[in-house]
């Protein structure tokens, strides 16, 4: 059984802006399984969410130059897509959750009213539904108190963290196969984002959800996710499962945060990279990450490093592997 939810490859993204065309998103793969959690690290900046907002067709149309060998979702080849077929797996293949939940909800519609209407446009649940039954049970698994009572409130009667799991219960509404996060528990306590990422984790495992978790949070991602992407200058530099990235890195630019992190198995003197990340109208000759690398040799600021795998899928994209015979 094919069990591949996203499939692609070779994905380069254009954004013409006033400064001229901007290279957001440079040769890279994207592949998420059912049921799995890729997390997706990286600095502000460094392409995370265009990335995946081309997932569900979100870029600015007649702006954005998309080009990739393959670009499957859920086994349907999108390259072609145009906005209809876009507004047609929004929501039932694909769904999101946003960073802020106030602005992701309508402020002049209850919360039972904008479940409702992901309800019906989903056409998920057959010709005989009874869309009540179906948002109080959502809500009673996004572990909201009184559902009953929350469907006939407006988001401003809840707090951060309650509308959070609203628009999370919105989102998987329409029974997406693939849900994506933007940085979902940003703006959320500790103790409501716990909740949030158990939850995750629940949709994963028992609804076989395949989700694309986007944080700069390195602790989150350790917590909740089964593979990651470090993400740099609008490419991948490194991918492995959570414990080979977290104990065995390999990309200067992951130990790099990961030696930024106050606790862990790289906690020692807290160090921060040094400089800033790259302006992407102006890229460094290279490797990228070349003036910001304290193990930068010759080539580095000459070449383009090639990626090499050092077995369990854990890639990375770094001169040094050549030196180790890689
Ligand atoms: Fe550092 Fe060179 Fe590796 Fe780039 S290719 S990360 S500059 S060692």
């Amino acid at each position: 059984m094919n069990d591949i939810l996203v499939d692609v490859r070779n994905l380069s993204i254009t954004i013409d802006t006033f400064r001229g065309p901007l290279r957001v998103i440079r040769n890279q793969d994207i592949m998420l399984r059912k049921g799995e959690i890729l997390g997706v690290v990286g600095e502000s900046g460094c392409g995370k969410s265009v990335m995946v907002n081309s997932l569900m067709g979100l870029l600015p149309e007649g702006r954005t130059k998309i080009k990739s060998e393959k670009f499957e979702i859920d086994g349907e080849n999108c390259q072609e897509y145009v906005e209809e077929d876009w507004n047609e797996l929004r929501g039932t293949t694909v769904a999101m959750v946003f960073q802020d939940p106030m602005t992701a909800l309508n402020p002049i519609l209850t919360i039972g009213e904008q479940i409702y209407e992901v309800i019906h446009r989903s056409n998920a649940y057959g010709d005989d539904y009874d869309e009540k039954a179906i948002a109080l049970d959502l809500l009673k698994k996004m572990g909201l108190s009184t559902p009953e009572k929350r469907l006939t409130q407006y988001p401003h009667e809840l707090s951060g963290g309650m509308r959070q799991r609203v628009c999370i219960a919105m989102a998987v509404a329409g029974r997406p196969k693939i849900l994506i996060c933007d940085e979902p528990t940003t703006a959320l306590d500790t103790t409501t984002e716990a909740q949030i990422l158990r939850l995750m984790q629940t949709l994963a495992v028992e609804a076989g959800i395949g989700i694309i978790f986007i944080s700069h949070n390195l602790r989150v991602i350790a917590q909740l996710c089964d593979r990651v992407m470090v993400m740099y200058a609008g490419k991948c530099v490194e991918s492995a499962t959570v414990e080979d990235l977290f104990n065995d890195p390999r990309h200067p630019y992951t130990i790099g945060l990961l030696m930024s992190l106050p606790q862990g198995k790289w906690h020692g003197e807290l160090t921060a990279i040094d400089g800033q990340p790259p302006d992407l109208y102006d890229l460094p000759r290279g490797c990228a990450f070349n003036p910001r690398c304290k193990w930068a040799m010759r080539i580095c600021g000459k070449r383009i490093p090639m990626v090499s795998n050092i077995g369990n899928n854990h890639e990375y994209t770094c001169w040094l592997a050549k030196l180790e015979g890689l």
